[in-house]
């Protein structure tokens, strides 16, 4: 039952859904030998000159076309990542929930075995884990998220229309292939088509719908099936509504039908990203986000002479470091200004006890003459006690007479220290 075979493994990318699993992929179906809609997106047989294009593609592409062409041209390898290996397990477990063959809902432990199942098949590292302790994390937060989504649906249990629905449909020289995670029957052949999201981004744009829409609309092999399940005309079959249903919360995010004006824009990207594609325009498009999440960063001219790949799972470390860090400033605002309303500036609070330390701020201008009141009222050694760090760099001053820095290296225990900077590239 489970996602086998992905659009990663025949050409899909992670595009602008970074930080989740994109639900486009999977084997292809069977092309259409015509379409049944007149005007423009009229289907013609698939053709050699046919560019095999998607959702993905497209959104890599608008991204950084040099970045498709190493992903889907060159083909070079990505690293795992840890979000499209919990994506898919949670996916498997819901394409088994929801498979319509099953007469009656299936026990909670089936289910959850479904996701064990998928998620043993490969270890920390092949999902792209830094360590195995977070694959665990989202390992037991697979499990409560799922028997969260069961507890909440499972006496409403109804098979859908289809799981997992996926083709490849023929239109305007590209062979589009979508994945449809679920597909409902609305009635007189309006359907409900339904993207389960399992990453933190809730904000959604109906972008990715538009091409679901578009595709089912054309897809004489949706119509057949649908034709044969309902017995409605295969005329008849119309999209009325699309929803992203964000896993994690259980919610349920809906966006009605686009209209034609809608669909039309956005076909419009997508002929010209893929125009790009069949021209071999792939020129590189920089940015913070989209080199930062880059694979191919060292083969990128853009970053020619930088620093060596760094080893699976460092960039998502660097990214937690950076994250807790700005995290422990944004909390010590709060604790300060929480204190700062309290009459003692100190309370209890649980195990802890809090004590704002308040006392004054003096900036001295004028260093130079600092020093010469401290030194004219013998003060200046009080105020200046000597820094272990500053003692330190006296070892290495080659400016200084060898025979002082030798006594000082004999003072001392000699040791290694590390620190790291983390810092964001461009910054
Ligand atoms: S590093 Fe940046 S510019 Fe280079 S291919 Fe990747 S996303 Fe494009």
């Amino acid at each position: 039952m489970s996602r086998k075979k992905t659009e990663e493994t025949a050409g899909r990318g992670a595009g602008a859904d970074a930080g989740q699993p994109d639900l486009f992929g999977g084997a292809p179906g069977a092309a259409p030998a015509e379409k049944s809609r007149p005007g423009e997106d009229k289907a013609v047989p698939a053709g050699p000159a046919s560019l095999a294009f998607s959702f993905s593609k497209l959104s890599m592409y608008e991204e950084c076309p040099l970045k498709y062409k190493f992903r889907y041209i060159d083909k070079l390898p990505e690293k795992p990542k840890p979000y499209f290996a919990f994506g898919n397990s949670v996916h498997a477990a819901l394409e088994f929930f929801h498979d319509p063959s099953h007469g009656e809902v299936p026990p909670l432990e089936k289910f959850l075995s479904v996701f064990r199942e998928e998620w043993e098949a490969r270890d920390w590292r092949a999902k792209g884990y830094a360590e195995p302790s977070r694959s665990d994390a989202d390992y037991q937060s697979g499990l409560k998220m799922l028997t969260g989504y069961y507890r909440k649906h499972h006496a409403a249990f109804a098979p859908p229309f289809l799981v997992e629905y996926s083709t490849d449909v023929e239109v305007d020289g590209l062979l589009v292939r979508i994945i449809a995670d679920k597909i409902e029957h609305a009635g007189g052949g309006e359907l409900i088509l339904i993207d389960y999201k399992t990453g933190k981004d809730v904000r959604r744009s109906p972008d990715q719908l538009h091409m679901y829409q578009k595709i089912c609309e054309l897809d004489p092999a949706l119509r057949e099936k649908l034709s044969e399940r309902y017995a409605v005309s295969a005329s008849s079959l119309k999209v009325r509504e699309l929803r992203f249903y964000h896993v994690p919360t259980l919610k349920e995010y809906s966006f009605a039908r686009a209209d034609d004006f809608a669909i039309g824009l956005f076909w419009e990207r997508v002929l010209r990203a893929s125009g790009g594609v069949k021209e071999k325009k792939f020129p590189p498009r920089p940015g913070d986000f989209q080199c930062r999440f880059c694979d191919f960063r060292s083969s990128c001219p853009v970053h020619a002479g930088e620093s060596v790949r760094a080893p699976d799972g460092l960039d998502g470390l660097a990214a937690e470091y950076e994250e807790s860090r700005a995290r422990a400033e944004a909390l010590k605002i709060k604790l300060v200004a929480a204190l700062k309303a309290l009459p003692s500036g100190a309370a209890h609070a649980g195990p802890y006890s809090l004590t704002l330390k308040k006392g004054p701020r003096w900036t001295f201008k004028d260093r130079e003459a600092v020093i010469a009141l401290l030194r004219e009222h013998g003060c200046y050694d009080r105020a200046c006690a000597p820094l272990l760090s500053k003692v330190a760099e006296l070892v290495d001053d080659e400016t200084l007479p060898e025979e002082f820095r030798r006594s000082l290296r004999l003072l001392a225990e000699p040791g290694d220290s590390a620190d790291v900077e983390v810092r964001r590239r461009g910054a």
